[in-house]
């Protein structure tokens, strides 16, 4: 897929993204902090492990739209679906994923205490990490290139006819938009991925300003509120199922820190 040279209104630009700043920032143990039952990381964790424990989130593909550099939001997803797809926009993320996925020692991000929490979140021993591991090593199988801006985000023919039957987006939709006109407008687009009964399972920021995402890189996003979220998902074709808040916690906030929380919804295409 050919990057566009110039941003339209409300689009954000992804220039100087650095993975291992982001994954440093974000999902290193120190700021993680996976041993605390409130930090955001656990939350998402549980929230992640729980909506795939239902057992209506199911089918053969999911399909992960901007993953980024991280794979921790598919670490429950893989043991469902049969086949995953990762996708992101920057080819620095692309290839982050798939250093990490070739198991050839080219990436430096150490994904075991993730692993370790999705196996107890499932119930499992922490040290059935290596079996996860490897499970999701076989169920990714292709990391795509994907611009939430256009109406068919994917290459042709990148998903089978029907669409996806589940789709999942962490922190995607809000890096990617500046105003709510065009964050509605992506999750339109991506809307055209899923099939129709399919679910949409998304993570999102709340009343966030911006973001940092490399040395110096501070990239502004569409900082939306729990109402504002919950009416987006349902204008653009779907129905909401549940919506669940967390709240940081103020012994966890950091200096730099500007969001207020973080969502989780599930949703049901129309
Ligand atoms: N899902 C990951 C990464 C979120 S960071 C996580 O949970 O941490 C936001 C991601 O959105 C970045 O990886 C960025 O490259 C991607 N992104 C930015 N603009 C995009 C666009 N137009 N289409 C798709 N992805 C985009």
């Amino acid at each position: 897929m050919e990057e566009r040279a110039t941003q339209e209104a409300g689009e954000t630009c992804h220039e100087g993204f650095d993975p291992a700043t982001y994954l440093k920032n974000f999902y290193s143990p120190e700021e993680a902090l996976l041993d605390r039952e409130d930090s955001i990381c656990s939350w998402m964790m549980a929230r992640l492990q729980r909506v795939f424990n239902e057992g209506d989130v199911k089918g053969d593909l999911l399909v992960d739209i901007g993953s980024g550099p991280t794979l921790y939001q598919v670490m429950s997803a893989c043991e469902v679906f049969n086949k995953v797809i990762l996708t992101d926009i920057l080819d620095v993320n692309r290839n982050e994923l798939k250093l990490w996925l070739q198991n050839e020692g080219g990436s430096k991000m150490d994904w075991t205490p993730f692993l370790k929490k999705a196996c107890e979140l499932e119930g499992r021993s922490p040290s059935e990490w290596t079996e996860k591991a490897a499970r999701l090593r076989q169920v990714v199988t292709d990391v795509l290139p994907v611009d939430v801006h256009r109406p068919q985000p994917l290459a042709l023919h990148a998903l089978p006819p029907g669409g996806a039957d589940c789709l999942l987006s962490c922190f995607c939709l809000e890096a990617a938009c500046t105003n709510v006109a065009s964050s509605n407008r992506a999750l339109g687009h991506i809307g055209g991925l899923l099939r129709h009964g399919g679910h949409l399972l998304v993570l999102g920021v709340l009343e966030e300003i911006y973001y940092c995402a490399g040395p110096g890189v501070w990239i502004p996003v569409v900082s939306l509120d729990e109402a504002q979220f919950c009416d987006s998902v349902k204008r653009c074709g779907y129905t909401l199922i549940r919506h669940e808040v967390y709240t940081l916690p103020q012994d966890i906030k950091r200096e730099n820190d500007n969001l207020t929380g973080v969502i989780f919804v599930k949703a049901r295409k129309n």
